[in-house]
């Protein structure tokens, strides 16, 4: 008889959102399939829910579940209820959200009982050994990669991975047809993968501890897979290639080409996810060109101090190449955008301080500061890290990842650094504000020629948003205090204090229903007090011109037309109806709000500043759902976050 395998990434599914097509799955199944054929049935879950209706209707002779940070307590709920549906069920977690150690992998099977086997690094060679074993007729193998414990005893040979081949020569799960009813699932996000491992080593990352060198997978392979995704896909709008560093081959070119040529054909997808190779920046650019201009530009600096990027296994990345990206992507009129890292070992709040004026500096688009959330497998999370650095972390759930299944309340944790030795948890949460004001004036652009207006003269808009963090006004500092306060508060000092409080169903259903992120609560309260947008641009204003002055170059006149286009930018009643302006300006200042050099030597230039009808279409959709107004803070702030940042500011045509 066949041995039956459930393989499942599982997601959360209780907020509708994005996923990923389960490619790692879709991995294993076709190697095992190609290697045991008849010997195997396997099927392939996504969704909790209809894993947990499968494993009561039929449970199976083996679970294995992919393991990642976003999932890995909901994995542990199944493995439970598998074992209490049949006890003979063997267990099998695989994936990088774990330390890679004897002693760790002996630690966690010992904590979680219910876990059988977990397998190190690519999973398929390690797993099929299990399988291949136990068809042979041994009912608890111990195989190479993978962990166990039977009867008491540890077993566990790491594989040298420098032994495997430089090529994958692996079955395709999408030519096989594994992930035809994920392609068919508009919900769900097609994932390429092209090469596997990365060369960097950044210490809060596992994808380069694990797979220290490139390991690549047919061409021909991948060209066909491209092919057969857009065939069979339901037209999703986005895909996402995986590699870890998408132009770090010449080939990568060709592959680009490939889904160009279908994208020219089908009209879709008209965004293509990569994470961009560290150094070939005129591949990158080349690829750019190739995908087309639908892509904004994203290059990753995390930090702009030596130090800092030495001590986390990124100065072998060139500054001068992510200057070329940059320039690359606004000689197209293009924008871009970079990552920033908070509580790296060894950056303090001024070197911080430094990044975010240096990426200013750089010339990005948008900005966007991320707290670091520790990873298991990482370097930054081992006990050596965090002695050396005196990090100190706390933990909070992870937003969207949270559900009832099995009749149980299940959650994600997140663990964030709050503190080192080089920056205080008040420092670090300090920045807070600054990030906020980043996201909201500069990002999504509310206000945001007034900062470019200091900025052309050599005002650094890092240097605004740090005074306005500070200023005195009544209404703002009540507002940054409320904002400094509440993120504190939703850290707790240990992952158990965070795990009974969201057990009382009081505050797990608080947490479904309400937990909002802060930075779109904060913008929602904006928008639900015009005196805070008031005193924002008044502040704003107030700043600028006060360093202009200082600098003897302040024009009245200008700072007027600034403030009058700034105004007519936003949309201030997120109800009002389609409309249209017609405005002549000083091509200083429309160069100065476009962004194109252009304009700037003509007298005037005529604008067109305009509010589509799909704005007012999309925000009376979510704000008055059947003619019946919704502004509270949560619709708001939902709205914010479905896509309602987009429709914040109205257009711009030159005339
Ligand atoms: S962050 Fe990117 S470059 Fe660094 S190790 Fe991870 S995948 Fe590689």
């Amino acid at each position: 008889m066949a041995l039956n395998i459930y393989l499942g990434d599982l997601v959360y599914n209780t907020i509708k959102t994005n996923y990923v097509v389960p490619l790692n799955i879709g991995y294993v199944a076709s190697f095992l399939k190609g290697k045991f054929g008849q010997e195997v049935n396997i099927k392939l879950f996504k969704y909790p829910d209809i894993l947990e209706k499968a494993l009561r209707e039929n449970p199976p002779d083996i679970l294995a579940l992919s393991h990642y940070s976003w999932n890995a307590r909901l994995n542990l709920l199944f493995l439970e209820m598998a074992k209490r549906l049949n006890p003979k069920i063997l267990t099998v977690m695989g994936g990088p959200n774990i330390r890679t150690e004897s002693v760790d992998l002996k630690k966690f099977l010992t904590n979680h009982k219910n876990l059988d086997y977990h397998v190190a690094n690519e999973g398929e060679e390690p797993f099929a050994r299990i399988v291949g074993e136990i068809l042979g007729g041994c009912a608890r193998p111990h195989p190479l990669g993978c962990a166990t414990i039977i009867d008491g005893e540890f077993f566990y040979d790491a594989e040298p991975l420098e032994k495997r081949s430089m090529e994958i020569s692996q079955p395709s799960p999408y030519l096989t047809g594994w992930l035809d009813p994920f392609l068919a699932d508009s919900n769900t996000i097609p994932l390429l993968e092209t090469n596997r491992g990365c060369p960097y080593r950044c210490v809060y990352c596992a994808w380069g501890a694990m797979l220290p060198r490139i390991r690549t997978r047919p061409l021909e392979q991948v060209l066909e897979e491209i092919k057969y995704v857009s065939d069979k896909s339901a037209g999703q709008l986005t895909w996402m290639f995986c590699d870890s560093n998408f132009g770090i081959l010449p080939r990568d070119v060709e592959i680009a080409k490939k889904v160009r040529e279908l994208v020219d054909k089908k009209g879709y997808p008209t965004h293509v996810d990569v994470w961009q190779s560290k150094n070939t920046p005129e591949r990158n650019i080349e690829i750019s060109e190739i995908l087309g201009k639908n892509n904004r530009g994203l290059v990753a600096i995390q930090s702009a101090d030596p130090k800092v990027l030495d001590n986390i296994g990124r100065g072998a990345i060139k500054m001068d190449s992510i200057k070329q990206q940059i320039d690359y992507y606004h000689n197209e009129n293009l924008e871009v955008g970079t990552d920033i890292l908070i509580g790296l070992p060894g950056e303090s709040a001024k070197s911080h301080y430094n990044t975010l004026a240096a990426a200013f500096d750089m010339g990005f688009d948008y900005l966007e500061p991320i707290n670091i959330r520790l990873l298991q497998g990482t370097r930054y999370e081992s006990d050596k890290f965090r002695q050396e650095y005196a990090v100190k972390t706390k933990y909070r759930p992870i937003f969207g990842a949270y559900g009832i299944y099995d009749n149980k309340v299940v959650f994600e944790v997140e663990e964030s650094v709050r503190s080192t030795k080089d920056m205080s948890e008040e420092e670090l949460n300090n920045f807070k504000i600054h990030h906020w004001l980043i996201f909201f004036t500069w990002d999504v652009g509310i206000f945001k020629p007034i900062l470019l207006l200091g900025k052309k003269q050599g005002i650094n808009p890092e240097v605004i948003i740090d005074e306005l963090s500070r200023t005195q006004n009544p209404i703002l500092k009540d507002l940054f205090d409320r904002m400094r306060k509440e993120s504190m508060k939703e850290w707790f000092g240990t992952e158990e204090e965070m795990i009974s409080f969201y057990k009382q169903p009081e505050n797990f259903n608080n947490l479904v229903n309400n937990f909002m992120k802060l930075s779109f609560f904060y913008i929602a309260l904006v928008y639900q007090d015009p005196e805070i947008l008031k005193a924002l641009q008044k502040e704003m204003e107030a700043i600028v011109t006060e360093k202009l002055k200082a600098k003897n170059i302040f024009s009245q006149n200008v700072m007027n037309d600034v403030i009058e286009l700034s105004g007519l930018l936003t949309c201030k009643n997120l109800l009002e109806g389609e409309k249209k302006v017609t405005m002549k300006y000083p091509g200083e200042i429309v160069s100065l709000v476009t962004n194109n050099p252009k304009f700037a030597n003509r007298d005037i230039v005529e604008l067109e500043i305009y509010r589509p009808q799909e704005f007012v279409s999309f925000c009376r959709f979510h704000l008055s759902p059947s003619g019946k107004e919704n502004l509270s803070l949560k619709n708001i702030a939902r709205f914010l976050e479905i896509g309602g940042m987009n429709v914040l500011k109205n257009n711009i045509k030159v005339l």
